[in-house]
């Protein structure tokens, strides 16, 4: 449901306003009805010519993984600081000690800067970064061919940060304790996952 929220939200900023919106989500129609494509196509064209939108939407990479990590890349999912208007407790999820914003809640908490240390020992990536936009950069420099070993660190990435969010959000709407090494363990293990499911032959030379 969250998801749908934000994907109205996006709609509605896409098309500049509600009522242009609901005008133009009544065109979108296919020959077995209401076309989820069109919509997508909606969404797509202003983001097309960015290196990030085509670094995030890419083939292998799960929808949910690419959907968190462009709402994060763009200023949208809504961390405490962006919810000042219902008078909550700004104060980070994870560390309770600075203010939750996006750039705190990935990068600069002790929480995340522990997942993002292990994950890169974890998979072998040397670099380091401050921001999603840097990690992206560096990531989308590396990425490029087709090598198996080019994966590693977009999917990293996206990987780390869908986690990272799914950590919080269950440490705030189900009471669950965050622990590092465990985040750590799911985002390795979901990134080697995805690899084996894109070449099984190909993953013991690239990750030794
Ligand atoms: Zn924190």
């Amino acid at each position: 449901m969250r998801n749908l929220a934000r994907i109205k939200e996006l709609l509605i900023d896409k098309c500049g306003g509600l009522m242009n919106c609901i005008q133009t989500l009544s065109k979108c129609k296919g020959p077995s009805g209401f076309s989820t494509s069109k919509v997508y196509e909606i969404i797509r064209p202003r983001a097309q010519k960015s290196f990030a939108f085509k670094f995030i939407w890419r083939g292998f990479v799960p929808p949910k993984y690419a959907f968190t990590t462009w709402l994060c890349l763009k200023g949208r999912l809504p961390t405490k600081d962006r919810l000042r208007f219902l008078a909550v407790d700004e104060k980070c999820s994870f560390c309770g000690k600075e203010t939750e914003n996006i750039n705190h809640l990935f990068f600069t908490c002790d929480f995340s800067r522990q997942v993002w240390e292990e994950v890169r020992n974890g998979l072998g990536i040397s670099r380091k970064t401050g921001s999603i936009k840097g990690a992206i950069k560096w990531a989308y420099r590396d990425a490029r061919g087709s090598r198996l070993h080019s994966k590693i660190g977009p999917l990293a990435i996206l990987c780390s940060v869908y986690h990272i969010w799914r950590t919080r959000n269950a440490l705030i709407f189900e009471g669950t304790q965050a622990v590092a090494s465990k985040t750590r363990t799911i985002i390795i293990y979901q990134v080697l996952r995805i690899l084996y499911k894109i070449a099984p032959g190909g993953l013991r030379a690239s990750v030794s």
